[in-house]
């Protein structure tokens, strides 16, 4: 069964065509900057073939019928007909609390999530601008939502709820949802499969470390609670987002700078998290070689990052009252040897002993604590796009 997987952000749009028989990826490609001059496509086969199409795209429609033409090139496609696509699995970022797991898109669907769309005006309005263009283009093929929130769905009530007036959340929906779920189903799933054990028999927390990053405690198989909460700007400070910060803080600088809702809200996002701390980079790359090489704000932003999570850490173990698996993922997560350390190492209390060896590895499935460790710390790289395949495959069969 082909399935094409579709993330449709604000001016890109990333897809993947999977043979779902073995689940091999056929072609995955990037259209970028839509709506901008200079988009363009970019898109490389199993073969490692590269497409680039430059090309005027002045919106997602544009960008998608040239993507479907791409995907059926004759030389550096992977199908000869789109009908040959059997299904869509889109990603959407916020399914409130309508939606705790994927669904086949209908048009009432469509219209409850434009209801939705003021909890992500930001991400929310462009996945549905993708799932009706597919519907339109692809009239054959079923639609299906992927939401990005829907595994932390289960969270008990005393993790989701804010200690703000009660009639908010009623009023509102204001409560934590979660997000970066996809990728916390696949990888505590993978990593019960490598220590083979069901997942509903582990406490497993799962680091997701990226531009955006959160952490989940997955107990009974669901998330129990995750560091992202009513938008996915609380929880480890972040490439450029803050983390948790205190709320009267935004107020103050309000008040004190004269900033408006969306100045405020611009630096809260895109300003804050460690490339406000170290006025450095966003990059963790390029944090770790400006600490090494003696930059303090660089080497405060690694460690207010690596204390976070190790907070973080020590918290969900309580909550879960105990650990059986700690899991690295996300461009930080699988690649950085160095932030692994600075967490693993504060866990030394506990009998924990990182295996050096393994953990200089990067973007593999590895365990990096050694035998006889009072729990598994181990890197599983994620890969939500399978994830989304899969759960469109179970539901279109
Ligand atoms: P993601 O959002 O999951 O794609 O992660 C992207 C981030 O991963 C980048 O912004 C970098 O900060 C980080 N990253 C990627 N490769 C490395 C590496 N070798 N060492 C440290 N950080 C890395």
């Amino acid at each position: 069964m082909l399935i094409l997987v579709v993330n449709c952000g604000s001016s890109s749009i990333k897809y993947k065509l999977m043979d779902m028989e073995q689940e091999n990826v056929l072609l995955s490609g990037l259209a970028e900057r839509i709506g901008i001059s200079g988009s363009r496509i970019k898109q490389e086969n199993s073969k490692g073939e590269e497409l680039v199409l430059e090309q005027d795209l002045p919106n997602h429609k544009v960008a998608l019928e040239n993507i479907l033409k791409c995907i059926t090139d004759a030389k550096y496609g992977a199908v000869s007909d789109v009908i040959e696509i059997k299904a869509v699995g889109h990603r959407v970022v916020h399914g409130g609390e309508k939606f705790n797991q994927s669904v086949v898109i209908n048009e009432e669907l469509i219209k409850v999530l434009e209801e939705m769309s003021e909890l992500a005006p930001l991400h929310n309005p462009p996945n549905i601008v993708g799932i009706k263009t597919c519907q339109e283009l692809m009239p054959h093929a079923a639609q299906v939502a992927v939401f990005d929130t829907a595994f932390h769905a289960a969270m008990p009530k005393e993790a989701y709820t804010y200690a703000i007036p009660y009639e908010y959340y009623e009023k509102y929906g204001i409560r934590r949802y979660g997000f970066h779920g996809t990728s916390h189903k696949f990888v505590s799933r993978r990593a019960a499969e490598i220590l083979g054990k069901p997942v509903e028999d582990l406490k497993i927390i799962v680091c997701h470390l990226g531009n955006g990053s959160s952490i989940s405690a997955v107990g009974k198989g669901v998330s129990q609670d995750t560091s992202m909460g009513f938008t996915p700007l609380p929880g480890l400070p972040m490439g450029t987002r803050t983390g948790d910060i205190d709320p009267a803080i935004i107020p103050f600088l309000m008040e004190k700078e004269k900033l408006s809702v969306d100045e405020i809200g611009n630096i809260l996002n895109k300003k804050s998290g460690v490339l406000g701390v170290s006025g450095l980079s966003s990059d963790f790359r390029d944090l770790e070689d400006a600490a090494q090489q003696g930059n303090e704000r660089a080497e405060l932003a690694l460690s207010m990052f690596a204390y976070s999570i190790i907070k973080y850490v020590g918290a969900y173990t309580a909550a879960l009252g105990g650990l059986d698996a700690l899991v690295f993922t996300g461009g930080i997560g699988e690649n950085s040897k160095n932030v692994r350390a600075r967490v693993l190492k504060a866990f030394a209390y506990t009998g924990l002993e990182i295996d050096e060896e393994k953990n200089n590895s990067r973007g593999k499935e590895v365990i990096i604590s050694k035998e006889g460790s009072p729990f598994v710390a181990m890197v599983v790289p994620t890969n939500e796009e399978l994830m989304i395949a899969r759960e469109t495959k179970e539901l279109v069969q």
